[in-house]
C-alpha cells in the first residue's frame, strides 16, 4: 500500500550550481508538502551508511566521495503516492535518459552528479527520513 511520504536530497552538484531554489519550487509546485528540511553536509561515515545497499556496486566509492564533496539539502516530502510521484518528477538516474522537464533533465550533469536523490520504496523512505531527522524534526 502506498504511503504519503518520501525522502530527498538535493545533491552537492545542484547546490554548487545554484539550483536549490528552482528545485524546491518544482517540488512545491508539484504538490509536495515539506515536512522536514535541513541544509547539511554528510561525513564519509554517514554517506557510507546511507548508501550501504550499494556497497558491492563498482560506483560505491565514487558515490560516497561525491556525496561528501559539498553541502546538500535533505528533506522529507508528503504527497499522495509520494515515492512514485517524486520519482516521476526527478526522472531517470542517468540525466541523458531523463524525460523532458524532469529535475534531472533540467539540472543534472551526469549519472554521478544527478542533482537529486529520491527514495525508491515506502520502506526506504521511512528509513532514510529517520536517518536524517528525529521525530521532533518531522512536521
Ligand atoms: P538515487 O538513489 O540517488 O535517487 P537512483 O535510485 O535513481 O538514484 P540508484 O541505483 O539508487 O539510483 O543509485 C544511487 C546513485 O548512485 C545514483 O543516483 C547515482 O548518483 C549513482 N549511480 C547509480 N548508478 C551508477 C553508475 N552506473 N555509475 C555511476 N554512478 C551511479
Ligand atoms: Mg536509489
Amino acid at each position: 500500500m502506498a504511503t504519503n511520504r518520501t525522502f530527498t536530497m538535493i545533491k552537492p552538484d545542484a547546490v554548487e550550481n545554484g539550483h536549490i531554489g528552482n528545485i524546491l519550487k518544482m517540488i512545491i509546485d508539484n504538490g509536495f508538502k515539506i515536512v522536514a528540511m535541513k541544509y547539511t553536509k554528510l561525513s564519509e561515515e554517514r554517506a557510507g551508511a546511507f548508501y550501504e545497499v550499494h556497497k558491492e556496486r563498482p560506483f560505491y566509492g565514487d558515490l560516497v566521495s561525491f556525496m561528501t564533496s559539498g553541502t546538500i539539502v535533505a528533506a522529507i516530502l508528503e504527497k499522495e503516492d509520494a515515492v512514485a510521484s517524486f520519482r516521476t518528477l526527478i526522472g531517470a538516474t542517468n540525466p541523458a535518459d531523463a524525460d523532458e522537464g524532469t529535475i534531472r533533465n533540467l539540472y543534472a550533469t551526469s549519472i554521478d552528479a544527478n542533482a537529486v536523490h529520491g527514495s525508491d520504496s515506502d520502506e526506504n523512505a521511512e528509513i532514510e527520513g529517520n536517518f536524517h531527522f528525529s521525530s521532533e524534526e518531522q512536521f
